[in-house]
């Protein structure tokens, strides 16, 4: 889909697009970008304020002259605007008829209407942020949490685009002296102390890569939402508690043990991350389960594996069982809440306490899915751990492209690594190996792109950004 018909030809072409989203709002933001973005406002506004200076003006139509609207307009020249090409910004009034009639206006003084993204497009184009920025800039307007926030934050002020370029420029630099046979340089020097040193290098550079795709992983598992798996036998109320954390009527609640047969995807939000809560199938021995039980036991398991945190739920009173158990210890970095249910029936307490599961301390709450009560303990117990567990790798805004690309740089990394141990000099392989990483990390940064990449990536982006 070659739309952005401004590329690779000589004539560029100037953009206007509403900045604010559809619907009614106090102003509305409509930029405009381009060589001829001063002219063209300037046939609805009249002169234009010196730069980055706001100034009230009437906005009116091109042919008749009526007013469509009053408002302010900032004028910011190229090439220090978001584009790197002058930059007009209309502030209206947000109503829906006044930014068609703007948008409108615009048009028939020259403009086109914006692509989705290419506004931000023009910036990478121009120079003024690399790919991962632009991608970054994506993820942080995506961003429904504060982690997502603080993980695309960091990708667009560049600290991912930035660390994929110095090791790009780390393997072009260890590549250069491999070609230029500066590690095997005669016959007199033995050739395994270059060797040896080869092989080092690799290793600190494919660390430099780990510690990249661990951040990128992070990151993009953030903007997928953290999962949280609810796991428990039958009964103990894992669809109530559900129900109750959702407020929603998603599971089906029924007394008889193994009605909940599939796993149920229900998204909730939890101070601002978005939760999936998977109903599983109850967990009984294998033994007293029927066929149908038995694959819904398993599909909780596969589920639960991929959780961020579990929620393990029983009865008050009720030993968890060693198949919770286990699933519940399976990763020990995971956390891990036993939540004790039903106490409406006891009269007990609601709140958090602590108990050991197979052998491991977790925290424990006493909680009634029926009353509500110990709930919000919950929630602020499942907000805390997943923040933490998100935070703690201070992880970049990343898309799925990115960790493609990242495993394929890991995987020429590799080869190469096993080349260098070979014990035979092997340097066009291990250099062509080096360039093939380079230029996968390229593709983060766009130092090495495609009109189709760019394509894909923009067209994801929403319009007037
Ligand atoms: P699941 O099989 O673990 O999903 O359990 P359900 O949510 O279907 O609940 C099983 C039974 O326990 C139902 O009859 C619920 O009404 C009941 N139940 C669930 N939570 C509570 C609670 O907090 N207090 C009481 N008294 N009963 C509950």
């Amino acid at each position: 889909m070659a739309h952005h018909a401004q590329r690779g030809e000589g004539r560029v072409d100037s953009i206007f697009a509403a900045a604010t989203p559809p619907g009614r709002g106090g102003v509305a933001v409509i930029r405009l970008s381009g060589p001829e973005a001063r002219a063209i406002a300037g046939r609805l506004t009249g002169a234009l304020p010196p730069p980055r200076q706001a100034q009230l003006r009437a906005f009116r139509d091109p042919a008749g002259g009526e007013v469509l609207d009053r408002g302010i307009v900032l004028l910011f020249p190229a090439p220090a605007s978001y584009t790197g090409e002058d930059v007009v910004e209309l502030q209206g009034h947000g109503g829906p008829a006044v930014v068609r009639s703007l948008l409108d206006a615009l048009r028939r003084a020259g403009g086109r209407l914006a692509q989705p993204g290419e506004f931000t497009e023009r910036a990478f184009l121009n120079g003024r942020m690399d790919l991962s920025q632009a991608e970054g800039v994506a993820a942080l307007i995506e961003a429904d949490s504060e982690a997502a926030r603080r993980a695309a934050m960091r990708s667009v002020e560049g600290a991912f685009g930035q660390r994929v370029a110095e090791l790009g420029a780390a393997l072009a630099d260890r590549r250069a002296r491999l070609e230029a046979g500066l590690d095997f340089p005669d016959e007199e020097e033995p050739a395994e102390a270059g060797q040896a040193a080869l092989a080092d290098d690799l290793d600190r550079l494919r660390e430099q890569l780990g510690e990249i795709r661990a951040r990128a992983g992070a990151g993009w598992r953030l903007s997928q939402g953290q999962r949280v798996a609810l796991v428990g036998p039958p009964n103990a109320g894992k669809s109530s508690l559900l129900n109750a954390l959702t407020e929603s009527e998603a599971a089906i609640v029924a007394a008889t043990p193994g009605t909940t047969r599939d796993v149920i995807r229900e998204t909730a939000r939890v101070a601002g991350q978005a939760l999936e809560l998977l109903d599983t199938a109850g967990l009984r021995p294998a033994a007293e389960q029927e066929e149908v039980e038995r694959e819904g036991a398993r599909r909780a398991r596969a589920s639960a594996e991929g959780a961020d945190a579990l929620l393990l739920v029983v009865e008050e009173g009720a030993a968890p069982g060693p198949e919770a158990e286990e699933m519940a210890l399976s990763r020990p970095e995971r956390p891990v809440l036993l939540i004790r249910n039903k106490i409406d029936r006891s009269g007990r307490p609601p709140g958090l306490g602590e108990e050991p599961l197979g052998g491991r301390p977790v925290t424990a709450a006493a909680v009634s899915a029926h009353t509500g009560a110990g709930l919000e303990a919950v929630r602020e117990w499942l907000e805390a751990s997943l923040q933490a567990a998100a935070g703690a790798e201070e992880p970049w805004a990343a898309r799925e492209r990115h960790l493609e690309a990242l495993a394929d740089a890991e995987q020429a990394l590799g080869e190469a690594r096993r080349l260098a141990g070979d014990g035979e000099a092997l340097e066009d392989l291990v250099a062509d190996a080096l360039r093939r990483a380079q230029q996968r990390l390229g593709a983060i940064t766009g130092a090495v792109s495609s009109e189709d990449l760019l394509d894909r990536i923009f067209s994801s982006f929403c319009i007037g950004k």
